[in-house]
């Protein structure tokens, strides 16, 4: 497959990853593979996250792969402290509004640098389709990465049909507590039957036609068929019947999920790309020591992602319907998980739990959930955290918050069996009907990614067919 032959000039892919943890993940493991194969990279980050990423390497070369590099563009955002949380809107709009005359700048500079080979390809996020202008500007081919889940692009996709038929947005809020998001939404090509309203991705929950991320959702989805190709992280055997719906909409197609399982089968561990890691924050790996002490399956995993923020009071109300479970628990409890504060638990909670509750601020997850101690994932069913609760063989408590979380936590109870909802009442065959599928799940995707498997073949035949005919 791809490697560049001798003496050839490398193919120099510039990626750009939506600025947050779950959308950098996927697309640095793909920039991973991508070199392993010859590719020169150039991984695009906002100043944001670059000053919190690369502050672990000492240049934008990283040591022992100079033809792997870091560059960054400005967010367009006011400045904010290092572990805040973005603004969400804000950003995405700002995506829109500010991103592409610094990338052109730096597409720009990137064709005077006679270091580095001419720009190839520009693999964007599927939700920064920005790029396309510029990709055309300087007659670059564009491939997104879409970095959710095929189910939650075909309901994002829907958003228009739902806003045409006058169920979006909604009437007022009441709507809500009126059981109007429990109705079922007429069948949908590519979705599950029996979706909700309440099943798609959350932000038709909205009164407001000009909502930021509505808007922002209907129009980054009806552009992604502009590109050459698009790539995704899942795998068909998962998600077959969206991504059969998705090949009528959309240009050709290359799944390679789960993209982190891929990179660890695909590099060998000497490889300096092992050791990249794409975290914003800082790994506390004394959790890993403190799960090596618990019997096997014992410990509920807790931890609600990057984004998700909540008040005090709901921290404090959660912590305590932790404690009252009387399991083992491992929370992970991010430095800016309460809006505005540093997150406080009361010490009467602590002393409770001192025995079997331990909290860090950001761990390595693909470890912890392969860790043999954890017999259950507490999760917000982000597309990454519900792939890696699939390759690590648990089970989920979903609890969704926002954006496709909702539609994962669908397919997670329904199509995918490993899941229940949290305030479920679940019977004890249920939990060992979840493990088995969770376990059964894992063995697929591992052969998903094994040589000869669809996501490794993929993989081979997106740079040959795409990445490495042009230019
Ligand atoms: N993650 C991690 N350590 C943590 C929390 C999260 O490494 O303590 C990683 C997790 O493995 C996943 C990503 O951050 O790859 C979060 O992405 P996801 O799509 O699950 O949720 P989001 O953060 O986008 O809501």
């Amino acid at each position: 497959m791809g490697s560049m032959p001798n003496g050839a000039e490398k193919q120099h892919a510039v990626l750009i990853p939506y600025p947050a943890q779950g959308h950098i993940n996927p697309m640095l493991h793909l920039a991973k593979l991508l070199h392993a194969q010859g590719f020169h990279i150039t991984f695009v980050l906002t100043d944001f996250n670059y000053g919190r990423l690369v502050r672990s390497h000492t240049s934008d070369a990283v040591k022992g792969l100079p033809s792997f590099r870091f560059a960054s563009i400005p967010d367009g955002l006011p400045p904010s402290s290092a572990d805040a949380t973005q603004d969400i809107p804000s950003l995405c709009q700002s995506t829109i509004d500010n991103f592409h005359a610094p990338f052109s700048h730096l597409l720009a500079d990137l064709a005077d640098d006679h270091l580095s080979p001419p720009v190839s390809c520009i693999v964007s996020d599927g939700v920064m389709t920005f790029t396309l202008d510029a990709a055309r500007e300087f007659g670059i081919p564009e491939i997104f990465l879409w970095t959710a889940s095929a189910c939650g692009f075909v309901s994002y996709n829907h958003y228009r049909h739902l806003v045409d038929s006058g169920l979006v947005p909604l009437k007022d809020m009441d709507d809500v507590r009126n059981g109007t998001l429990e109705k079922e939404v007429d069948w949908v090509p590519g979705l599950m039957p029996g979706m909700r309203l309440r099943d798609f991705p959350s932000f038709i929950r909205t009164t407001d036609p000009d909502d930021i991320m509505l808007n922002y959702f209907i129009r980054e989805t009806s552009r992604l068929p502009m590109a050459s190709a698009i790539v995704l992280n899942t795998f068909d055997a998962l998600e077959n019947r969206a991504l059969v719906a998705m090949q009528d909409i959309l240009p050709p197609m290359y799944t390679v999920g789960p993209l982190s399982t891929l990179v660890r089968k695909s590099i060998p561990d000497e490889n300096p790309l092992v050791d990249l890691t794409g975290s914003l924050w800082r790994e506390d790996a004394s959790c890993l020591e403190w799960l090596n002490g618990r019997p096997a399956g014992s410990v509920v995993y807790v931890n609600f992602g990057s984004i998700t923020v909540m008040s005090t009071e709901e921290l404090v109300e959660f912590a305590w319907g932790l404690a009252n479970s009387g399991y083992n628990f491992l929370w992970i409890v991010r430095p800016d998980l309460v809006k505005g504060e540093t997150p406080v638990l009361p010490s009467d909670f602590l002393e409770e739990i001192e025995e079997r509750g331990m909290m860090v601020g950001w761990c390595d997850q693909e470890k912890v959930l392969e860790h043999p101690a954890v017999g259950v994932f507490l999760t917000h069913c982000g597309w990454n955290s519900t792939l890696e609760s699939l390759c690590g063989g648990v089970p989920m408590i979903c609890w969704p918050f926002f954006a496709e979380q909702q539609t994962n936590c669908r397919y997670a109870r329904g199509d995918w069996g490993v899941g229940m909802e949290i305030g479920d009442d679940v019977k004890r065959e249920k939990g060992k009907e979840m493990r088995r599928k969770a376990v059964e799940w894992k063995e697929i995707a591992g052969k998903a990614t094994a040589f000869g498997g669809s996501s490794a073949v993929n993989l081979a035949r997106l740079i040959e067919e795409v990445l490495s005919t042009t230019k």
